[in-house]
């Protein structure tokens, strides 16, 4: 078991979260124009990196989503802070 830290609710099992995405992505545009493999990579593309990655979680309990920058080796999380433009 884990314990993350949700920007709103403070330290949570883990069990209490789920990935959405990764942090940084841009959505392609315009949208009529972008193809099929565009769209597709977009949504499911990951670059899954070995070591800190930067992640987009939602907590389920409170339904909030936010950013954590964790060690994907080591499981430690270096940081979390609310989405821009949230309150934390
Ligand atoms: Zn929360």
């Amino acid at each position: 078991m884990q314990i993350f830290p949700c920007p709103f609710c403070g330290p949570r099992d883990e069990t209490e979260f789920l990935f959405a995405a990764e942090a940084g992505k841009t959505r392609p545009e315009p949208a009529p124009d972008v193809s099929d493999a565009v769209w597709a990579d977009y949504l499911y593309g990951n670059d899954a990196p070995k070591g800190t990655a930067r992640e987009v979680w939602v907590h389920l309990t409170c339904g909030e989503f936010f950013v954590m920058t964790r060690d994907t080796t080591t499981r430690e999380v270096k940081s979390c802070a609310a989405l821009p433009g949230k309150a934390s």
